[in-house]
């Protein structure tokens, strides 16, 4: 049969990892195909997930700050929500970089194929277009097909009510009652959000923390400001069933601590992703595809079939953009004939809820599980001027260091702006760096930054009296 389109390296799926990869790639010289079955590039994160959240989470923010701003005796009354015009907000935002992208992939000649690719040989790929089937034979492959919420079952997904995360980035209304299935990174963002927007918001965890895996401490802060805004937190508890009547989404919990209310107006299901690597006919080319879902790559981000790769989350957690973005660039200098493989030591995560939650690399409780000699240092924000002068003294920088070496193996921030203080410790880590090279290096004042600085002055013992 002859092939409807030819290329060098064709991507499938043009998420953060698919459009990075396709992007690399063309500007190393090869003819690029990347195909998406959306009309708007950007997979998950530009169009379902990181950017719309933030968005909204940035409105969340704005409200917060507005009540907190009362203690300090500037007041502004209740907040007014216009709930299409902040939709249309965070809609334009992610219309901005979807089209800016569209704009990336002509600039570069990568040319873009809307519609669903499958594979039907290990170098054929067969593409559900709006003007029909169209075979596409390529030299080399990167499969960025991404991941999709997981749909618990039992629950009745045809009601409207009850929601994914993409139905809840949505903003359809602000629920009266709004009960949140598990209490990760996605859940307690949208927890953030809704309640901030007006929504009595119940959050039921089936492990006895939030975030599970992420060390305690940290977590602690964001669990108690949630309470303090009223949003109902059940840990160690299960959403047994939710039965849709027209009154309303009756739920039912196993655990003794579940929620006494049990009528919701919307339920939000945030229990995690499942890989798309078993729904692209990678059989067909001879890729392993795991039970689950994940592709198994080596350190070039090769699968089992030499010529095809595979980035992103579908090859395994964390499920994250930033991963995706560096994968996906790997993959195409390896195409290209580079030299290259995986050399980062650590992948940063971040909870954008208020306050935010970031860690990288080795966690507290991964090092006393491990049985590690390590030491850890916590500054807290308490101690900070500028947490101080903002209000927000709730937050704390921990670093934890190989106690041998003195070199600096993980941290975690809790606290406004944890996100964008995280990159200072993985940075570290990547250089390897002592206490020493972080404490001795100058971080401006008044800035959360310097609780970086002041964390690793505390290991070396040059600061002692904080509390
Ligand atoms: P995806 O973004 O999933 O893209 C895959 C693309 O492939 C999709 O566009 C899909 O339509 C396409 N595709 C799949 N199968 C086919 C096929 N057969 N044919 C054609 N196209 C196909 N991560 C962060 O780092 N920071 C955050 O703040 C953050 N917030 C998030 C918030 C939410 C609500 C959600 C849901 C996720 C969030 N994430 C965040 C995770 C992040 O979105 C993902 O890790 C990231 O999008 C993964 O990129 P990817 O390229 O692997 O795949």
């Amino acid at each position: 049969r002859k092939a409807d389109i030819e290329c060098q390296l064709v991507v499938l799926g043009a998420g953060p990892g698919g459009y990075t990869a396709a992007f690399r790639a063309a500007d190393l010289g090869l003819d690029v195909v990347l195909i998406e079955r959306y009309a708007q590039l950007g997979g998950v994160c530009l169009n379902v997930g990181c950017i719309p959240s933030k968005a909204l989470l940035h409105a969340a923010e704005v409200i917060e700050e507005a009540k907190h701003a009362a203690d300090y005796g500037v007041s502004f009354g209740a907040a007014k929500i216009d709930l299409d015009k902040l939709r249309a907000h965070k809609d334009k935002v992610v219309g901005q970089l979807t089209g800016g992208l569209a704009g990336m992939a002509k600039a570069r000649k990568v040319r873009t194929v809307t519609g669903k690719g499958q594979f039907v040989s290990a170098n054929e790929i067969e593409i559900e277009t709006a003007e029909g089937k169209k075979l596409l034979r390529f030299g080399q492959c990167i499969i960025a097909a991404g991941s999709q919420p997981v749909k618990l079952p039992g629950f009745p997904w045809d009601d409207a009510r009850v929601m994914d995360s993409t139905d809840a980035l949505l903003l359809a209304d602000i629920p009266k009652q709004l009960l949140v299935v598990g209490g990760g990174i996605i859940g307690l963002e949208m927890a953030c959000v809704y309640s901030a927007l007006g929504s009595t918001v119940t959050v039921v965890e089936f492990m006895p923390q939030l975030m599970p895996g992420t060390d305690p401490d940290l977590v602690k802060p964001l669990a108690d400001l949630l309470k303090k805004r009223g949003v109902a937190v059940h840990l160690a508890t299960k959403v047994a069933k939710v039965e849709a009547k027209k009154d309303a989404l009756h739920a039912s919990f196993e655990g003794d601590k579940a929620p006494a209310n049990t009528k919701y107006d919307r339920v939000l299901v945030s229990v995690g992703r499942s890989p798309n690597g078993g729904k692209i006919g990678a059989e067909n080319a001879g890729v392993q595809v795991s039970d689950r879902g994940f592709i198994a790559v080596d350190r070039q981000m090769r699968t089992n079939v030499p010529h095809i790769f595979a980035i992103g989350d579908l090859i395994g957690q964390p499920m994250l953009a930033h991963k995706a973005t560096h994968e996906g660039k790997l993959a195409a200098e390896v195409a290209a004939g580079e030299k290259r493989e995986w050399v980062a030591r650590v992948i940063p995560s971040v909870a954008y809820t208020n306050p935010e939650v970031a860690w990288v690399g080795v966690t507290e409780t991964e090092a006393k599980a491990k049985g590690l000699a390590v030491g850890v240092a916590k500054f807290p924000w308490a101690a900070s001027g500028r947490a101080i002068g903002l209000g927000r003294t709730e937050g704390f920088t921990k670093l934890i260091f190989d106690e041998a070496s003195h070199r600096i193996i993980g941290g975690g921030i809790v606290g406004v702006h944890a996100g964008d203080l995280i990159t200072e410790v993985a940075l570290a880590i990547e250089m390897g760096c002592e206490a020493g090279d972080i404490g001795h290096t100058i971080h401006p004042h008044p800035t959360l930054s310097e609780s970086v600085g002041m964390a690793a002055e505390v290991f070396e013992g040059s600061i002692t009296d904080l509390y």
